[in-house]
């Protein structure tokens, strides 16, 4: 099935990078054996762009995603938001940082016993915010990604792209300067993969939020303004669909860069 892209009206140069990556390195040890999961990874996303990170599984893809949310600490290399350097940050600064940065997995992660609001809202109420912001900022996020109806629902009540929407709303709720999302359509048919599509770039368009996706699937990645292609924790090829080409429509140009080995 073709899915409507709609193209960010974002310019297609960048302008100052929000969240860098320079050269990460990752290693895994395990006993005496030492796993390079990423061997030298570079990328620049600006405020508003969309980048969306493919390639074949064990390639480093979610290794990328945990490092640039400080998840985890690189082996080598540097991540930066707005210029700043993670690894100069102090413990304190790095959840400051966690706080800045909204995730989005592929299993939900909601809490089962609290509703959609309820779940919406964890991320206010650990920030110790006061409960009339939390409760204007959930309904105005709960809206967002078309909720409304559902919003004093538990999760088991909710089909699996509701329940991805509102692991969405969760994320955005704080509004986080980068979106980082790990096969967000991985478990969802493709009509709610366009749905949530459509959340993802509202959230880049109207809240000028950077995104980063993970994804196996053309028809996300085709929804980006940038595709990185990684093989073997390395960057094996780039296409900026924003700009460029030859007029055809993104999906094509990616579709035909993918079948050309992605170089
Ligand atoms: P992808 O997301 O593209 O499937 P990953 O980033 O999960 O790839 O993994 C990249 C490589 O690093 C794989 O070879 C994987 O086995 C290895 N790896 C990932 N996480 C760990 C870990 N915690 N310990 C050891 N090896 C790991």
């Amino acid at each position: 099935m073709h899915w409507r892209i709609e193209r960010s009206s974002a310019p297609a140069a960048v302008s100052v990078p929000l969240l860098e990556a320079l050269d990460l390195v990752k290693d895994y040890r395990t006993g005496s054996e030492v796993r390079r999961a990423l061997d030298g990874v570079s990328l620049s996303v600006g405020p508003g762009r969309f980048l969306s990170v493919m390639g074949p599984s064990g390639s480093g893809k979610s290794t990328l995603l945990h490092l640039l949310g400080g998840l985890d600490r690189p082996t080598g290399g540097e991540v930066m938001l707005r210029r700043r350097a993670l690894s100069a940050l102090s413990d304190r600064e790095l959840t400051e940082y966690r706080r800045q940065v909204g995730f989005v997995f592929q299993s939900f992660n909601l809490v089962p016993v609290l509703t959609v609001a309820e779940n919406v809202a964890l991320p206010l109420v650990i920030d110790g915010r006061r409960r009339a912001e939390v409760d204007r900022r959930v309904r105005d996020t709960v809206a967002a990604v078309g909720l409304e109806e559902q919003a004093d629902a538990l999760p088991s009540r909710l089909s699996g792209g509701e329940q991805q929407r509102t692991a969405i709303a969760r994320a955005l709720v704080t509004e986080p300067a980068v979106l980082l999302a790990d096969e967000p359509t991985g478990n969802l048919d493709s009509a709610t993969g366009e749905q949530l599509l459509s959340v993802l770039k509202a959230a880049q368009r109207d809240r000028e939020q950077a995104i980063v996706v993970v994804t196996h699937d053309p028809n996300v990645a085709a929804a980006g303004d940038e595709v990185l292609h990684l093989r073997d924790g390395a960057v094996t090829g780039r296409i900026d669909l924003g700009c460029g080409g030859d007029g055809s429509p993104p999906a094509q140009r990616l579709a035909a860069w993918l079948g050309d080995g992605a170089g």
